[in-house]
Formats: C-alpha cells, structure tokens, sequence
C-alpha cells in the first residue's frame, strides 16, 4: 500500500499518483471531500487516470454525498461509500455503490443476506432512511449548496477580515458549501470550543473521532501546518438549518473569544510588542 502526500490545499497531485501506480496496483482510494477542511479532490481526474490504467477507482463520498453533484459515469468511479447521519438519515446506515462487473469479497460472513456480501438482517427503517435523504438532498442540491455556499463564504471572509493571524485551511473554492475552518495563531482550538459552546455554538476543532484526544489533526499536519497552528484550529460547519443571524453572531463573538484568548497568550504578547 501506498499513501500519497496532499498539497498545502489537502490536494491529492496527480503527477504522485501517476508515480505511485506500479504493475501490482490493483485499487486507487481517495476520499470525495475531506471532512475536516472541506477540501473537495479531482475525482473525475483521478478516475480517469484509473481506468486508463485499469485500476479500480473507490471513494469515500460520506462528506460529498447530497452536498455536492457526484457521478460515477462521468468520475469513473467503480466503488463508492456512504454513510446515513451526514445527511439526515439515521445512525447505523450507510451504503456502498458497487459498479457491475466489480467483484468484491464479504467482510462480514453468515448468512445470504445482500447477495452474500453482507450477513444479517437488513435494518429495514435505516435502509429506507437513507433512501429517502439521498432523494431529499438530491432534489433539494443546487439550491443547497448555492446557500451554503454564500453563509459559509461570508463567514470565511468575515472571520479573516476581523481577525489578525487567522488563516483559511484546505482549498478556497474546491471546497464543501458548509465547511469553514480556519487557525489562528497563538491560542489553542479547545479553549475557543469552551467559550463558544458556553454561547451555544457547536464547533469542532479537528475531527469528531479524534474530539477525545489532544493530538493535533493529522489532516492538518498533512497541508504542512506546525503543530502550533494546527493546535489552534477551528472547524465550523453549516447546514441548511443555519442562519444569516447566526453568522452574524459568529462574526460578532469569536472575535471577542479570541482576542480574549490572546490576551492570556505569552506568545501574543511577545509579538504584540515587536509590532509596536
Ligand atoms: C463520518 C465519516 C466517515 C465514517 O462514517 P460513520 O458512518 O460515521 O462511521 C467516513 N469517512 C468520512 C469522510 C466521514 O466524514
């Protein structure tokens, strides 16, 4: 197996994964869209390079699914994986496109259900959960994401105007409609969680299987953010339940918590300083 390194944009480049493909590569792996920084990958380029190779080509879309256009003709894609809860279905379903002619084996072994590919009963309300969110996102798309995609601009450009030392992670357009995340130097991401959460502002600071531990982000680390910058990140993401007011409040808040934040920084201070 082969992992590739990403661009500052969290990019997969296409030049390394031409490099990287050897007699024996039988399958190529990217995600749709990273689920920290946002950052959407050249699906359609690398399925393409797949196939010309005769390589099979999976992604994982659970960030990409109904919020932004897939299509596996056109992305050349053989394989594709999904999960319920990213879009309004419930916990516990997900799903996996499997083009014809592909051939895989069962992880799970027992009984025939699902061609043999899965054993154990169907959960029949997740099953139709999903169903019915893939068919609401997908009408409801294009206007989605063109909303989103205002709020969530307006709320990145709004954050780096405001506030001095904050930077944009992942790419700026190729980008999900509802992911901002952006580091601020100086502080830490956990305390600007605190002092929001105490406003009612659900935010992350680097990705919800990792909220239990305090390493820095690996997909931070992959742009080639230091440690530091990658301590001091924060993830917002929006969804059509959210507000034009509540960017408001947002532009109006964090920069208070992180001015407040710095004031307690040493770091902060020693650079203050010079600046004057
Ligand atoms: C959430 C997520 C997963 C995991 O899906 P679960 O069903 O929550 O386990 C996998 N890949 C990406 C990109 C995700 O965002």
């Amino acid at each position: 197996m082969t992992y590739l390194d990403v661009d500052a944009d969290g990019k997969v480049r296409l030049e390394d994964l031409e490099a990287a493909i050897c007699p024996e590569t039988i399958l190529i792996s990217v995600m749709f869209a990273n689920n920290e920084i946002g950052t959407i990958e050249p699906i359609a380029e690398i399925g393409k390079l797949a196939h010309e190779k005769g390589i099979y080509f999976h992604t994982d879309a659970v960030q990409a699914m109904g919020h932004v256009p897939i299509d596996v003709e056109e992305m050349h894609i053989d394989l594709l994986s999904i999960s319920g809860h990213k879009l309004g279905a419930p916990k516990g379903i997900g799903a996996i496109y499997i083009r014809k002619g592909v051939r895989i084996t069962p992880l799970i072994f027992g009984g025939a259900q699902e061609k043999k590919m899965r054993a154990g009963t169907e959960n029949i309300p997740g099953i139709v959960g999903l169903g019915k969110a893939v068919e609401l996102a997908s009408a409801e798309l294009p206007e989605t994401r063109a909303t989103l995609e205002k709020m969530r601009d307006r709320l990145i450009h709004g954050i780096l105007e405001a506030i001095p030392y904050s930077k944009l992670n992942g790419h700026p357009t190729d980008r999900l409609p509802g992911n901002c995340n952006i580091s601020f130097e100086f502080i830490e991401g956990e305390s600007m969680l605190l002092l929001l959460d105490a406003l009612g502002v659900a935010a992350s600071s680097g990705s919800a299987c990792t909220s239990g531990s305090l390493d820095p982000s690996h997909v931070l680390l992959a742009i080639g953010l230091p440690h530091e910058k990658a301590h001091g990140s924060l993830r917002l993401t929006l969804d059509t339940d959210n507000t034009e007011e509540e960017i408001d409040f947002i532009l109006e808040k964090l920069p208070q918590i992180v001015a407040r934040l710095r004031e307690m920084s040493p770091l902060y201070e020693e650079i203050s300083k010079q600046a004057k």
